[in-house]
């Protein structure tokens, strides 16, 4: 089986903190399930290198990192340093952007023992994924400003849908329902507002529903389709959305199953040409760096994705994703917690914790 090449980069803030235990138990899974995984350690896309260099990343940095199969990201930012939009668009959307990982995943799971927001869920009621697209849509630089500093004054902003962009990211979403028990896919849209992209979204689903008969699908508007993520998130098992709804819900989501420091994301580059990166959906957390008591489990559950993927179906691999996910549900339920979860366990020996139950 070949080597898979592992790039390692804590980051700023909590992302020093929580890297090394998301190595911990991916390094104890590698032992288990026999996995030939290597790891290099980069010490830039982090503020630090910026006040050091004035840049985020080495001039090289994309030579560096293109031949691996992965990046295991902790996080980035430090605002009291360098405005985020720096910080940001000078790694983590870089990564994003030239490495083609116009997949964003986030499993949405209430596990047994976390403290769930919503009334009368147990865990069982909620998961499912939400598949955001990761690189067109609204989130574009097209658009300006005109008569400014007038009564004209009158600002646009295109959104630019693809058939490419559009197809492959629908296609990624019905081939994850296809493969899950339920089967089911919702497809945000707000084609009652919004009446030219919308539509046409809405015609693009149908289109790739066609190809996936026994995928059960429907669309709902971004609006309700909030208020049901709170109200009956059991109904939902795939849910895909344009890059702004995407972004929305990939948010809203993880909230409904508890604290952030536990969620875990994945953007993927699903034809392998370039690396995918997996990190927490928490960011570097300035409030609570320095005291090794940020929750690392979003960055284990990250590392889970990550062989999951790796493996690519190889049954190692994802016996260890499964077993990774056994030891933390199993770590929730019996401690030790870090204090977001109401424990007073430091992040060492959470880490440690799923380690050991592995
Ligand atoms: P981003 O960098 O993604 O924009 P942000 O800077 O707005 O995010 P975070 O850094 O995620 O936000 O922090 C938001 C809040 O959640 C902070 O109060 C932080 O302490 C808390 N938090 C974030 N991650 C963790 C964690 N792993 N464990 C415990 N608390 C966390
Ligand atoms: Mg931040």
């Amino acid at each position: 089986m070949k080597t898979q090449r592992i790039a390692v980069i804590p980051g700023d803030g909590i992302g020093n903190e929580v890297m090394p235990e998301g190595l911990r138990v991916v390094a104890a899974a590698a032992a288990k399930f026999d996995l030939p995984l290597s790891f290099q350690r980069f010490d830039w896309a982090n503020c630090d290198y910026w006040q050091r260099t004035g840049r985020m990343m080495p001039d090289d940095w994309f030579a560096q990192l293109q031949d691996f199969d992965a990046i295991y990201f902790g996080a980035v930012g430090w605002p009291a340093l360098v405005p985020d939009h720096i910080s940001l668009w000078g790694s983590l959307l870089r990564f994003r952007r030239e490495f083609d990982q116009y997949v964003n995943l986030r499993p949405v799971r209430l596990m047994p023992g976390v403290p769930c927001p919503l009334a009368n869920k147990q865990p069982g009621d909620i998961d499912f994924y939400v598949v955001r697209e990761n690189t067109e849509g609204e989130y574009s630089a097209v658009g300006g400003r005109m008569y400014e500093g007038t009564e004209r004054e009158t600002v646009l902003q295109e959104s630019i849908f693809t058939r490419k962009g559009t197809d492959r990211i629908l296609k990624y979403a019905f081939e994850l329902a296809n493969s899950r028990p339920r089967k089911l896919l919702t497809a945000a849209t707000k084609s009652n507002g919004i009446a030219i992209s919308m539509p046409w979204w809405d015609e693009r689903v149908a289109a790739m529903a066609a190809n996936y008969p026994e995928v059960s699908w429907d669309k709902q508007h971004i609006d309700i389709l909030c208020a049901r993520f709170v109200l009956q998130p059991e109904r939902f098992d795939v849910v895909v959305g344009s890059n702004l709804f995407g972004d929305i819900l990939s948010d809203l989501g993880p909230a409904c199953a508890g604290t952030i420091g536990i969620a875990p994301s994945a953007n993927l580059n699903p034809e392998r040409r370039f690396p995918s990166l997996f990190e927490p959906v928490h960011g570097s957390a300035p409030d609570i760096y320095g005291r090794n008591i940020a929750n690392p489990i979003g960055m284990i559950w990250s590392g889970a994705m990550m062989l999951d993927f790796l493996g690519n179906g190889n049954e190692r691999y994802t016996a260890a994703h499964d077993a990774i996910l056994r030891a933390i549900e199993a770590t929730i339920a019996d401690g030790p917690r870090t204090p977001d979860m109401g424990g007073t366990a430091d992040t060492t020996a959470v880490g440690t914790a799923i380690a050991a139950a592995l």
